[in-house]
């Protein structure tokens, strides 16, 4: 594609911005619906947030998706949120609407369809454990309610941070569990779960996970883990070898960027191209 004054800008912001496979996928469907779109990596340091900001009004860009570490601090500086985003208290999606600053986000959302999509996952009336509740968590467990799962434990490290999900989440099905304090707890809430979704980042740098037993795996259960990088946890690895169904990260990947297509764009780009895009690379 060469690129001219009618081409459509779009961005993702984060720091670092290296590991970003954001472009490939929105480039391969652009290919495919022939559209005149640049989709661009912008490394933002962390002090100059404000100005980049400023830049997508300046630069008329269509929007930027945001990444680590700068879901939350950017809200700040946009005009409005739409309802889940304001929801979940975080973005990973900024439309510029005549220069309007709307932020979004998709990760919940893409989640869940992604499970469909790659693993034909009902969430309908299932008992499911996260582990982790930052941004991440945070989002799956509003999309998995709406979904209409029947209970969800949160799994976390702190249990401060687990129990302000709890209360945030408002529903009477959903209670907070400390892996520091209470790990018979946390097994017991593991091998009762249909479906297990691992969100911290632990399992991206180095062969570690946040659980070191996985007797609790029920053959035929469902376990995600939405690290991308490596593609196989040791989460995943342990989890498949004691006989459960796994599902790594790129699905996830490539169900936001789905639904922040259509945002940018207006255009609804089937799943595949983004999903082949992602593993492919
Ligand atoms: P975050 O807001 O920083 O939350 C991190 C969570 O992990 C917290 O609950 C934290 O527990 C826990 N944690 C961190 N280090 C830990 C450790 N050493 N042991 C146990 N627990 C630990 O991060 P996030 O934005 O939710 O992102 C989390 C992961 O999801 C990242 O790997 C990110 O790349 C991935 N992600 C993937 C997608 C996708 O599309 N596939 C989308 C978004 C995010 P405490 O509360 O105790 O600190």
């Amino acid at each position: 594609m060469v690129f001219n004054g009618h081409t459509h800008v779009v961005g993702v912001i984060g720091h670092p911005i290296t590991h970003t496979v954001s472009p490939s996928m929105h480039h391969a469907a652009y290919d495919f619906l022939g559209l005149n779109y640049a989709f661009v990596p912008f490394d933002v340091a962390p002090n100059r947030l404000a100005e980049a900001v400023a830049g997508i009004r300046a630069l008329s860009l269509v929007g930027v998706n945001v990444t680590v570490p700068y879901k939350e601090s950017v809200i700040p500086y946009l005009d409005d949120l739409d309802p889940v985003a304001r929801q979940i208290g975080a973005v990973n999606v900024i439309c510029n609407v005549d220069g309007r600053l709307i932020g979004y986000n998709t990760d919940g959302d893409g989640f869940v369809a992604s499970a469909k999509l790659c693993c034909d996952v009902d969430f309908s009336g299932k008992k499911v454990v996260i582990i982790g509740a930052g941004g991440a968590a945070k989002g799956i467990a509003f999309a998995m309610l709406a979904a209409g799962i029947s209970e969800l434990t949160i799994l976390n490290r702190t249990r401060d941070r687990a129990e302000a999900l709890v209360a945030q989440l408002t529903s009477g099905h959903v209670r907070a569990i400390s892996l520091s304090e209470d790990l018979s707890g946390a097994y017991e809430a593991l091998r009762r779960a249909h479906i297990v979704v691992q969100t911290t980042p632990v399992g991206m740098r180095s062969d570690e996970s946040p659980l070191v037993d996985f007797s609790w795996v029920i053959p035929g259960q469902v376990c995600v883990d939405i690290i991308y990088r490596p593609k196989e946890t040791l989460f995943l690895k342990e989890a498949e070898e004691a006989g459960a169904r796994i599902l790594n990260g790129e699905g996830m990947l490539a169900g936001q960027g789905q639904l922040a297509f259509r945002l940018f764009t207006g255009q609804d780009v089937p799943f595949e191209i983004m999903y082949n895009s992602v593993i492919s690379n």
